[in-house]
């Protein structure tokens, strides 16, 4: 037989392979090599005289009993039987080749049926018998249920690993928060603002979004820190983190720069709209008469800042935008603090 004709053979086989099996288990035909045959045949549709003679039953509702596909082995194929099981089990063999390979490219998990095949592989070509079909059939079926069960096997470790991969994503995500924020303020950090710059560069090439900074820095910190001590300092810094977070707007972004200097950036907003965001947040601190102790009877007299401000321009990089707002706030520390200053 040419090799081009089985292999197209081998496709035809396992289409009626699939067809075969479930019908003939749905009238409790025994899978035997005569049974079989009767409905590899059937499917095939060459044997015309068996194919009439099992729609015929078929439409007068007759069961296919054992006896009844006996009766049709014997009548319409067993002259021709010998040349059909050879078929059989030669389509069987190319079959269980192709199989072969498919299954060496699979995964360890189905050793034992590669094993299996192999052994009747061998068994078909010394002695290629109705009964070694036959247990090929119901190997194959014990098999499967292995390779199933595997399968589950495979599946619920794909399960551990996913959440094993859900947690360390989770996990990289609170160090990565970790990463972008002030411990002492919980603030977003340097590192958080520079990213969040990048982000109001690239909307204005995009979308021509104005965007504009504020530097904030605390007035005479350091002779703060020597009247009062640093654990009172550090309460300070966080008190003025949360009096900037509160006083702006959800999609403003406020950061700890670094020591006692903070930044706000303020998206789609104008240079003349961002210096009344200043100006209140200077008054709302200068305004605020701070305390400490027990019954706040410690009296610390009040915190001021000085803000500079810049707007984002579209030839910007991060630096030049930051230093022309840094500038600003040296002029406001220049011209007495407690003030804002605009580039
Ligand atoms: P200026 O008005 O010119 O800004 O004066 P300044 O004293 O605020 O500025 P300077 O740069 O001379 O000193 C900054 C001080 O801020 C020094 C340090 O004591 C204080 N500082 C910086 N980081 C911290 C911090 O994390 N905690 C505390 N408590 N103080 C800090
Ligand atoms: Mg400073
Ligand atoms: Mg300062």
């Amino acid at each position: 037989m040419n090799l081009a004709k089985h292999l197209s053979d081998t496709e035809v086989s396992a289409k009626i392979l699939r067809h075969a099996v479930p019908k003939m288990s749905e009238h409790n035909i025994p899978v035997t090599p005569d049974n079989y045959a009767v409905w590899y045949e059937y499917y095939l549709g060459i044997n015309l005289d068996l194919k009439r003679a099992i729609d015929g039953l078929i439409s007068n509702g007759i069961s296919f009993s054992t006896e009844v596909n006996a009766g049709l082995y014997k009548n319409f194929i067993q002259e021709q039987s010998s040349e059909i099981i050879e078929n059989v089990q030669i389509e069987t063999q190319i079959l269980i080749n192709n199989l072969l390979t498919k299954i060496s490219q699979m995964n360890s998990g189905t050793a034992s049926l590669n094993d299996t095949l192999s052994e009747f592989h061998q068994d078909l070509k010394q002695s290629p018998d109705a009964d070694v079909l036959q247990k090929l059939v119901d190997s194959l079926v014990d098999e499967m249920d292995n390779v199933i069960s595997s399968n589950k096997q495979m599946e619920a470790s794909l399960n551990a690993m996913s959440s094993e991969v859900n947690s360390l994503k989770s996990e990289m995500e609170s160090l990565n928060v970790l990463a972008l924020t002030d411990q002492l303020t919980s603030l977003h950090n340097r590192r958080a603002f520079e990213e969040e710059v990048l982000i109001h560069m690239q909307r204005l090439t995009k979308t021509q979004e104005s965007s504009c900074l504020l530097v904030i820095d605390i007035d005479h910190f350091k002779q703060f820190n020597d009247n009062h001590g640093h654990v009172i300092g550090d309460k300070v810094l966080t008190y003025i983190a949360l009096a900037l977070n509160q006083a702006v707007k959800g999609s403003d972004f406020v950061a700890r720069y670094g020591g006692e200097e903070f930044v706000v950036l303020l998206p789609d907003t104008e240079l003349a709209d961002a210096l009344i965001v200043a100006e209140q947040l200077r008054s709302k601190i200068a305004d605020r008469k701070l305390t400490v102790g027990k019954d706040k009877k410690l009296s610390l007299g009040s915190i001021t800042v000085s803000i500079g401000a810049a707007t984002l321009n579209i030839s910007d990089d991060r630096e030049s935008y930051f230093v022309r707002a840094d500038e600003a706030l040296y002029r406001a520390k220049s011209c007495g603090r407690n003030c804002v200053r605009s580039e």
